[in-house]
């Protein structure tokens, strides 16, 4: 592919097995994949924007042609920015399809040239979410097979004592 600066978007909050194994697909399909850490203000966060960058960073340090980088505002925005050609996204079931067509659609109207790519992560990581592998932690259950080493032992101390809602 001519231009191939790949954006793979999201709220990372935190980054899970299921995020990596999207990543991995991704970066292998393009000279250069942006991890790009949404400020995410319409969503409470448990991570600050630094803490969800610092833990992408190391989840996906073997990867050389992977960078990680933090954006506020319109997507199609950041993406014009660093020159990207195709936006990321993971689908795991279909109750994700509806919210990303969405998104998806918009985003094309917003900058046509800019595509959206759907990759399925292995099947193992299928039922993984943030917001699941957070209740769980919350609950004192163990996430070590759901998310990298350096997000586990740092959610379990981000959430210890939280009894409030936990969204993303
Ligand atoms: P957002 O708030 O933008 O949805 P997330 O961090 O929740 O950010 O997700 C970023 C992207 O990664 C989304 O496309 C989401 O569908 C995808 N994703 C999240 N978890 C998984 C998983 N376990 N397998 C595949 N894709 C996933």
């Amino acid at each position: 592919m001519p231009n191939s600066v790949f954006i793979y978007p999201g709220t990372f909050d935190p980054i899970t097995l299921g995020h990596v194994d999207i990543a991995r697909r991704a970066a292998d399909l393009c000279e250069s994949l942006i991890v790009a850490v949404a400020e995410a203000h319409h969503k409470r966060t448990v991570f600050s924007v630094p803490e969800r960058v610092d833990m992408v960073k190391k989840a996906l340090a073997e990867l050389p042609n992977v960078q990680v980088m933090s954006f506020g505002g319109l997507l199609v925005d950041f993406a014009r920015k660093v020159g990207a050609r195709a936006v990321v996204r993971g689908l795991r079931a279909v109750s994700d399809f509806e919210y990303e067509f969405q998104m998806a659609w918009m985003n094309r109207r917003l900058c046509p040239m800019l595509e959206t790519v759907f990759l399925m992560p292995s099947e193992e990581y299928a039922f993984l979410s943030s917001s699941l592998v957070k209740e769980i932690a919350a609950l004192g259950g163990d996430v070590s097979s759901m998310v990298p080493p350096c997000v586990a032992k740092r959610l379990v101390e981000a959430l210890r004592g939280e009894t409030g809602s936990i969204g993303g």
